[in-house]
């Protein structure tokens, strides 16, 4: 295929679509993006959306694919692991790994997007248009419907080839399904919770009010609060909390009063920290939550989609950032493979992609329980206490469900989750069954030796298990 000759239109320059847009035109591509919203870069347009993101290694390997790993760096706040926050306001931090190159990162969403944008109009064969929004694709005829926010006019533009990175509302996705013209399968799960952002300002002097290199949790079971670190020495708190169960929920917190009366109750030390929270809680947006698979992911050779828009999922792992930016260079590899036409590289895109981000769907909805609930559980504190101890006597040799989810980007998260799904429960059973304890000696390379061989043991007797009852 003569790639360098085709014109390509993305649909979307948010996280995906601007990192796309840019790795096009690295590769020779006219790129043309268009988006709905003004230039992030010009106008602040950040109120309601989550204001700093969990970066991890996945999502760094897009950013070494264009070049820019040490400038994200620039970017990041490094989080080595979760605060647990208790009703008391004790604390105790559970690293992320024993490895101590192992951390996630804080980072804004306004800054990085703004980076890739800024990075991609670098190149003369991408232009980036800002305010016009898709309404419609004509998917048999290549062809997309615009409406221009500035001047209301509406008009359509043709392409060799859209990629629609429009997010979790995508409109060709949009246009897959109302248009009936093959058969598009297509899910989208509400959770029962939604979210909403609030802040802890930073001290007078710029400072951070509580412990900066951490993502904070308040976890009470049904719900929770977390909270990233900004540069500025403000923290974004989220709280994840049900639209209707509880005593306490999003269509009941309706006076600053009783707002502040379940602060008060269950995260007392944060609102010592929160004297902004009422305003905060009023003003900002309520959002839903909510998984959304669909395929096949494009139309013959003429369309695509990619990010979001093909597979949002709830943000509990922080990883659809993360993922997106790996289908950029997931779908940059097959376009290495060399295959003929448009048909087949979307074909082998999907192919290759599709079981990971099913997976990681799957694995994000398990972590909204693990973040709410079991982290403040004493078994799920042992089987952690474990695996940090394995992790760091043998760094080769074993990774918790986290690592190989979260740093173990060489391994798809389909991968990732079989295997580290069965550790989980082997341990966990093991732990039930007294077969081994945080009571021994964790200290002991002998000791731990043994656990690791008995985890190791138990692990692949339940993959066995799985692969004979055809779960995979
Ligand atoms: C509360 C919350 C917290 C999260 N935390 C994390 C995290 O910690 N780590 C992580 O990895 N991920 C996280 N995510 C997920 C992450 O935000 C998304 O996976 C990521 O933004 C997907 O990128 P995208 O470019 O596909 O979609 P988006 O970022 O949604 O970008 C889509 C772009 O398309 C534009 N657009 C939409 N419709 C149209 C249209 N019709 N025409 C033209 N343009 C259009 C939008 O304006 C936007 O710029 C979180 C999500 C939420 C909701």
């Amino acid at each position: 295929m003569k790639e360098k000759k085709q014109n390509i239109l993305i649909i979307g320059a948010g996280l995906c679509g601007s990192l796309l847009a840019l790795r096009l035109g690295q590769r020779g591509y006219n790129v043309t993006v268009y988006e709905k919203r003004p230039d992030l870069r010009k106008v602040d347009i950040s109120a309601g959306r989550s204001i700093n993101l969990a970066f991890s290694d996945r999502g760094n390997k897009g950013m070494k694919l264009v070049g820019l790993e040490e400038e994200v760096k620039k970017l990041c706040i490094p989080m080595n692991g979760r605060m647990i926050h208790d009703k008391e306001g004790n604390t105790f931090m559970s690293n992320y790994s024993g490895r101590d190159c192992e951390y996630i990162n804080s980072i804004s969403r306004e800054d990085l997007n703004s980076l890739l944008l800024t990075e991609a109009e670098k190149h003369e064969n991408v232009k980036i248009h800002f305010n016009k929004g898709c309404k419609r694709v004509d998917f048999e005829n290549t062809t997309a419907e615009f409406k221009d926010y500035v001047d209301n006019s509406v008009f359509i533009e043709d392409a060799d080839v859209i990629i629609a990175t429009d997010g979790a509302g995508s409109a060709l996705r949009k246009s897959y399904y109302l248009g009936k013209k093959f058969l598009f399968s297509f899910s989208q799960d509400y959770l029962t919770h939604g979210y909403k952002e609030l802040s802890i300002l930073p001290t007078e002097d710029g400072g951070y009010k509580t412990f900066k290199n951490a993502l904070h949790i308040w976890p009470r079971g049904d719900f929770m609060i977390i909270a990233l670190p900004n540069l500025d020495g403000s923290f974004t708190v989220t709280l994840f909390l049900s639209y209707d169960d509880g005593k306490y929920n999003f269509n009941n917190l309706t006076t600053p009063e009783i707002v502040t009366e379940f602060f008060q109750k269950e995260f007392p030390d944060a609102l010592e920290i929160m004297p902004n929270l009422v305003n905060d809680f009023f003003e900002n947006p309520t959002a839903p939550l909510g998984t959304i698979k669909c395929s096949p992911w494009h139309y013959k050779g003429n369309t695509l989609l990619m990010g979001d828009s093909a597979h949002a999922i709830v943000p509990f792992y922080g990883q659809g950032m993360n993922a997106s930016f790996e289908d950029v260079v997931e779908f940059d590899a097959v376009l290495d493979e060399g295959h003929d036409n448009w048909e087949a590289i979307f074909k082998a895109y999907e192919k290759r992609r599709k079981k990971d981000t099913d997976a990681i769907a799957d694995l994000a909805i398990d972590n909204f329980h693990e973040m709410k609930d079991h982290v403040g559980q004493a078994i799920f504190q042992e089987k952690r206490k474990i695996e940090m101890a394995l992790e760091k006597e043998f760094p080769e040799d074993y990774s918790s469900k986290y690592s190989l989810v979260t740093f173990n980007e060489v391994i798809g998260y389909r991968e990732a989750m079989l295997r580290g799904r069965a550790q989980d429960k082997a341990i966990l059973n093991m732990l039930s069954d007294g077969e081994i304890s945080t009571a021994l000696d964790l200290t002991d390379k002998n000791v731990l030796k043994e656990i690791l061989g008995k985890v190791k043991k138990q692990t692949e007797a339940i993959l066995e298990d799985d692969r004979i009852a055809g779960l995979y």
